[in-house]
């Protein structure tokens, strides 16, 4: 899983970050939510290694990470606008991570084939990201962040540049791929309805402070805070 210690981040005078505390059980499907500005990204950054901490530490399955390389942290990312290479096939874009670590050809294409298979996109690896719809291209990107079969997989609002009928669909998606391969998963939103449906657990953050981590149902049912009622609670 994850350990978030005592975590802090400010950008100048601006505390982004403010003493984190958060643990996330290993397998575990979790969302972040919070208003905008609330320190989301940058916590999945600092998780990431993008970032590093004013003082706190993180670890990852056991281990300290705190001082190691966002390559050494063996973690798949999905931005909103995460880029696909144009002008590599969809093929080549779910292998990029194994070519660069000069993986077997046989086995690449074995595992290209599998991860096409689960993110339900068999039959369009030879086409370009230009031939594919919004959540065409979310689906891939998600089957290249697998495909090094990340430890950790962190999702920093996945699905937020697409139309709202397209965004049901791929929650529901992420959902059942989640139960398929079990990877711990930190996904953020702020959408409350988004959390609710898809995860274990909430994690509530504003202005940098996480107010309350629970079940859907223990958020929404009680409340830690005015802050998080008025966030997700019943009355809206
Ligand atoms: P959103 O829902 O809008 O994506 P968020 O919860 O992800 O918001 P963050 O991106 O973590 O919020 O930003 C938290 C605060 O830190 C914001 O006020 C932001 O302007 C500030 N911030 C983030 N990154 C930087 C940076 N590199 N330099 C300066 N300020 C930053
Ligand atoms: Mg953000």
């Amino acid at each position: 899983g994850i350990v978030v210690q005592d975590v802090s981040k400010r950008f100048g005078s601006f505390q982004a970050v403010d003493q984190v505390s958060l643990e996330i059980k290993s397998g575990s499907l979790v969302a972040l939510l919070g208003p905008s500005g609330s320190g989301k990204s940058t916590l999945l950054r600092l998780i990431s290694g993008l970032e590093s901490p004013d003082s706190g530490r993180i670890f990852l399955t056991g281990e300290d990470a705190t001082d190691r390389s966002v390559q050494d942290r063996n973690i798949g990312f999905v931005f909103q606008h995460y880029a696909l290479f144009k002008h590599l096939t969809v093929r080549r874009n779910i292998a990029f991570g194994m070519d660069i670590r000069k993986m077997n050809a046989e086995k690449v294409k074995r595992r290209v084939d599998e991860l096409l298979e689960l993110v339900q996109l068999t039959g369009l690896g030879d086409r370009y990201p230009s031939q594919l719809s919004g959540g065409q291209r979310q689906r891939v990107a998600l089957a290249r962040a697998l495909a090094v079969e990340p430890k950790v997989l962190l999702l920093d609002e996945p699905f937020g540049a697409l139309d709202a009928k397209v965004r049901k669909d791929l929650r529901a998606w992420l959902r059942r791929l989640h139960d398929e391969v079990h990877v711990t998963t930190v996904f953020v939103t702020h959408d409350q309805e988004e959390a609710m449906e898809v995860s274990d657990e909430i994690v509530v953050m504003n202005k940098g402070k996480v107010e309350q981590i629970g079940t859907p149902a223990d958020v929404y049912d009680h409340p830690a805070s005015a802050f998080v009622m008025s966030f997700i609670g019943p009355v809206n």
